[in-house]
């Protein structure tokens, strides 16, 4: 037997029983002949003690013992004499005397130390020995944290009568707006399965299937350019359900939602129960974007009426062409240096802003780019609009509504960070509704989908999908948290008529619709059951609720940010004889 308990387990309790655990030398210490090793598994870390009165051999042995070999010890579990605890461990109230050491494996001295948390920064070190980079004790809880979240969407949704259902790898492709991965057939030369970007068809399929509620925790696989913060996979709890509306599904997640996060990670708060829902429209009016971050305020204030009449050639000029004059409050920074204000117009710029104009709030009146230009009136008008107030600086956006809304959503954001609005331990969640159905590409001159095509327009909608697409709504939605899109999901298309169109829309030919769709359509002349569901992502979750800055941190191998696997080096080159038989030529 390797262990009767393991290293974290023991306690004051056990004191007085003789156990055996196994593990790691986290740490050791020489304290003028007892020895001192911090023996550490998964459950924890115990202190194991060595007197100088065990026999010479065990001795000798115990003087070679270095960091990360694997120890089995016995000993007598001691309770620590008054004073002597450790209240920083929790198992700091005992030690083990050690009787018997046996070394299982020594280990070689490692690349970097996993005891502390000091050499986090190459990462591309710890990625190619991630299984000792994972030893850390930070890694380990954050694994712990992916593995409760995960178990608790199961059972959660066990209780409430989904089943999960296991759906296909190699698949047909499954647009939804990334390059598929394709796996090139052996046997049918010239032919490949594509990896599914999500198991949105077949999901919908279980609901023809008359599986009513499914679940999965899916691997999704999309081919997309590496930058910010993505994997090539990742992973969705995926969902599906049977005769609801949109309501149906936001309820049942958001009570998911609502329960999981005081039993998973019990320092986090919730914003509000319930959460906010916001339409497209209104969400991008009030934080210029649709993923906002809601854990503060500063939200846009349109105040074109208040400079309805004015002279000022930028306000002047933006309302004639039938722009809008928003701003946004940013406080305690009235006395922004004129150095920072540049700098910061840059930034505006880079979200199609002309310029940014400012008005600082002090004692000594309005100071900043536009102090000028503007007359008492409209300062006054301006202030009890906005409830400005001393200390605070007004920074005003103005230019076709798209872009105001855009460069002051990303100003709002850049004060979060410099002014630290946010409080870390909020979750925000909120629901943004009503989604245009299409989104038209300029580049390609085509419409597209704004969600993925197997979304259902709002019916009453249908009959602009020939006179007005750009009017069409959808019955989509996204969970929003903290300025990340945390999920998104629909009312699905059951109809076979309506995903014809659908499909024609996206400027599909008939031979395209029944070579990539035909299934779909087909299915759906069996009796679809109206159906919608949606897929929250597990890794930016457990991200924000183990407080790391990248998805990276909670997957146990991710690839590095250039799209490899350092620690197998994959991808790799093949044998030759392998690309002959998968019918592979490079020219
Ligand atoms: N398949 C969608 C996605 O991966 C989610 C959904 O509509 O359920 O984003």
């Amino acid at each position: 037997m390797y262990r009767t308990h393991t290293c974290g387990e023991l306690r004051a309790s056990h004191a007085g029983q003789t156990v055996t655990v196994s593990g790691w030398v986290n740490r050791r210490r020489d304290h003028g002949g007892v020895v001192f090793f911090d023996l550490r598994d998964r459950a924890g870390i115990v202190q194991v003690t060595i007197n100088p009165d065990l026999p010479k051999e065990a001795l000798d042995l115990v003087a070679s013992v270095r960091f990360e070999w694997v120890l089995q010890v016995e000993g007598l579990v001691h309770k620590r004499p008054a004073g002597n605890e450790n209240p920083n461990m929790e198992t700091g109230e005992i030690e083990i005397i050690a009787k018997n050491i046996t070394v299982l494996n020594p280990a070689k001295t490692l690349p970097f130390m996993v005891s502390s948390d000091t050499d986090l920064a190459d990462e591309n070190a710890r990625l190619k020995y991630r299984y000792l980079d994972l030893r850390r004790e930070r890694m380990t809880r954050n694994m712990v944290l992916r593995h409760k979240v995960i178990k608790f969407m199961r059972d959660y949704l066990d209780e409430k009568g989904f089943i999960e259902v296991e759906t296909p790898i190699m698949f047909k492709a499954t647009p939804e707006g990334a390059r598929d991965y394709l796996v090139p057939s052996r046997i049918y030369p010239g032919q490949f399965y594509a990896l599914p970007q999500s198991p949105q068809q077949l999901k919908q399929l279980l609901m023809v299937a008359g599986m009513d509620k499914y679940f999965q925790i899916a691997r999704c696989f999309r081919d997309e350019d590496l930058r910010g913060d993505r994997q090539p996979e990742f992973t969705q709890l995926d969902l599906e359900m049977s005769f609801v509306h949109r309501d149906d599904v936001l309820d049942l997640v958001e009570d998911l939602f609502t329960k999981m996060i005081p039993a998973v990670a019990p320092h986090k708060k919730l914003l509000s129960t319930p959460w906010r829902k916001f339409s497209y429209r209104e969400v991008v009016e009030l934080y210029g974007s649709d993923k906002p971050d809601l854990r503060f305020g500063m939200e846009l204030v349109d105040v074109s009426e208040v400079f309805a009449k004015s002279e000022f050639k930028v306000f002047k000029s933006a309302l004639e062409a039938g722009g809008v004059i928003k701003c946004i409050v940013a406080p305690r920074s009235a006395d922004m240096s004129r150095k920072e204000v540049d700098a910061l117009t840059e930034v505006a710029k880079t979200f199609g802003a002309k310029g940014m104009p400012t008005l600082g709030i002090t004692t000594e009146g309005v100071k900043g780019s536009i102090s000028k230009f503007v007359t008492p009136a409209e300062v006054d008008a301006l202030k009890s609009r906005i409830g400005a107030k001393e200390g605070d600086l007004i920074v005003f956006a103005t230019d076709e509504r798209a872009v105001v809304n855009k460069t002051l959503g990303g100003l709002r954001l850049w004060f979060r960070d410099k002014l630290d609005l946010a409080d870390k331990e909020m979750m925000a969640f909120a629901w943004v509704v009503d989604f245009p159905f299409f989104a038209w590409n300029e580049e390609n001159q085509a419409w597209e989908s704004e969600h993925h095509p197997f979304t259902m327009p709002k019916l009453e909608d249908l009959p602009k999908f020939d006179t007005d697409p750009g009017a069409v709504m959808s019955d989509a939605y996204d969970m929003v948290c903290n300025g990340y899109e945390m999920a998104s999901g629909s009312i699905r298309i059951h109809r076979r008529d309506i995903q014809m169109k659908m499909f024609q829309m996206l400027g599909l030919t008939d031979e395209e619709i029944q070579a990539k769709f035909g299934h779909m359509l087909e299915a759906f002349e069996y009796g679809a059951p109206p159906h919608g569901g949606m897929a929250p992502g597990i890794d930016r979750l457990v991200m924000l609720l183990a407080d790391e800055p990248n998805i990276r941190e909670v997957i146990a191998f991710p690839k590095n940010q250039a799209g490899r696997d350092v620690m197998a080096d994959a991808p790799s080159e093949v044998e030759p004889k392998q690309l002959k038989e998968l019918h592979i030529k490079f020219s």
